[in-house]
C-alpha cells in the first residue's frame, strides 16, 4: 500500500473526533476547531494554506491526513449559459456537475453517486453500473467549485441546489444527509436548507426515513408516470415502489415535516402526454400538498423516446391548472452540450 491510501480523509472526521484526535496529538481542542473551519468554512484543499496554524502542526497534518478534493476534468458551455462539468475524484472516477443560471435563480446540480444502480430507461446515468457512493465531502466540493464558477462567470453567487445528478440520493442516505448538514451548517457554508432539494426516483423506505428525520429540505419525487403499468416500463425501481407504496410514504412524510413536494415529469412523445395520462397525475397529486414540474425531455443516443409537442405539453399543463395543481413547464437547459444526466461522464469514460 502507498503512503497515500494510508493517510485518514480528514474530512470524514466530525468536529468532536478531530478534537480528540488533537489533544492526543498534545495540541489544544480549539486548534481542531480551527482545521474545522478552513476545511467547511473556507473549503481549504491543502493544509499548507492553513496559515493560522504552525508550520510544524501543518507538516504533521500532512503526514496523517488526506483532502480527498474533487478537481474539474472538463466543462462545457451552452449557448443558453448552462455550465456542464465533469469532476474527477482522488479514485479517479468521474461524475457530473452542472450550473444553470435563470433570470431568477443560480442552481447547481450536484452527484450523489458515481453510476447508478437504478437503470431508469430515459437516462444516461441509467446505463451505467454504480460504482460507489461519494462521500459527504464530494459532494460538498462540488457545490463549492460551481458556486466558485457562478461567482467567476456570471458575478453571483448560487441560490440554490438540487441532488439531481448522477446517482439515487436516498440510496447514498447518510452521505447526502451529511453533506447538506455542511452546506447549511453555521460552520459551513450557510446556505438555507429551503434552497436545497433531494430528488429520488422513489424508494418508499427512505422518503418515510425522511419524515422521521423530520428534514427541513425540499423533497422532489421523479414520477413521469402516475400509473404503474408505464411507470414500471420506464422506472424499474417502480415494481418495488409502487405508486400506492410511494404515496402512502409521502403522506407520512409530509405529517412529519409539513413540507410540499414537488412532482418532476419528464413529458415523453405519445408515451405518457396524453389526457388520460394528465388525469392519472391529477388524482396522485391530491394525496400531499404539492407543485408539478413538467419537463421537456433532452433525449440521449441510448433510449427510443423524443419529447412531447409543444402544443401536447400545454394541453396537458393547462389540463393540471384547471384542477388547481401548481403547475410548471421547464425547458430542456444546455441542449447544444451533453447536459442530460450522465451523457457527458458516459461519453468521458468510453
Ligand atoms: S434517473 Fe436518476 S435514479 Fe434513474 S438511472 Fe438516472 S440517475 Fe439513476
Amino acid at each position: 500500500m502507498t503512503e497515500q491510501i494510508q493517510k485518514k480523509d480528514i474530512r470524514a472526521l466530525s468536529l468532536a473526533e478531530l478534537k480528540e484526535i488533537f489533544v492526543q496529538m498534545g495540541e489544544k481542542a480549539f486548534r481542531a476547531k480551527q482545521v474545522y473551519e478552513w476545511l467547511w468554512q473556507k473549503a481549504a484543499r491543502d493544509f499548507e494554506d492553513m496559515s493560522n496554524l504552525s508550520k510544524s502542526l501543518r507538516g504533521q497534518l500532512n503526514t496523517i491526513f488526506t483532502i480527498n478534493g474533487i478537481q474539474i476534468n472538463s466543462t462545457q458551455v451552452s449557448a443558453d449559459r448552462t455550465i456542464k462539468n465533469t469532476f474527477k475524484l482522488h479514485d479517479t472516477h468521474l461524475i457530473e456537475g452542472v450550473l444553470i443560471p435563470t433570470t431568477e435563480r443560480m442552481t447547481a446540480c450536484v452527484s450523489s453517486q458515481v453510476g447508478c444502480s437504478l437503470t431508469c430507461k430515459f437516462c444516461a446515468t441509467g446505463y451505467m453500473d454504480r460504482k460507489r457512493n461519494l462521500n459527504a465531502d464530494e459532494i460538498f466540493d462540488q457545490v463549492v467549485l460551481i458556486n466558485q464558477q457562478a461567482i467567476d462567470n456570471y458575478q453571483i453567487p448560487l441560490s440554490n441546489i438540487v441532488y439531481m445528478g448522477m446517482g439515487e440520493p436516498l440510496l447514498n442516505y447518510n452521505n447526502v444527509l451529511k453533506s447538506i448538514e455542511r452546506i447549511t451548517a453555521e460552520d459551513g457554508l450557510n446556505m438555507a436548507s429551503k434552497r436545497i432539494t433531494v430528488s429520488t426516483a422513489g424508494i418508499a423506505k427512505m422518503i418515510k426515513k425522511l419524515g422521521d428525520d423530520e428534514v427541513k429540505f425540499n423533497l422532489a419525487l421523479s414520477l413521469h408516470a402516475a400509473n404503474d403499468v408505464k411507470r414500471n416500463e420506464i422506472m424499474p425501481i417502480n415494481e418495488q415502489n409502487s405508486l400506492t407504496a410511494l404515496a402512502e410514504a409521502l403522506k407520512y412524510y409530509f405529517v412529519k415535516t409539513k413540507n410540499p413536494v414537488t412532482y418532476e415529469y419528464i413529458i415523453f412523445n405519445d408515451f405518457n402526454d396524453n389526457l388520460e395520462d394528465a388525469m392519472d397525475l391529477a388524482k396522485f397529486c391530491k394525496h400531499v400538498p404539492c407543485k408539478v414540474n413538467i419537463i421537456e425531455y433532452n433525449p440521449i443516443s441510448f433510449a427510443n423516446f423524443l419529447n412531447a409537442s409543444v402544443d401536447k405539453t400545454e394541453v396537458f399543463a393547462n389540463y393540471l391548472r384547471k384542477q388547481g395543481i401548481n403547475t410548471h413547464v421547464r425547458r430542456s437547459r444546455g441542449k447544444d452540450i451533453d447536459a442530460a444526466c450522465g451523457q457527458l461522464a458516459v461519453k468521458e469514460q468510453q
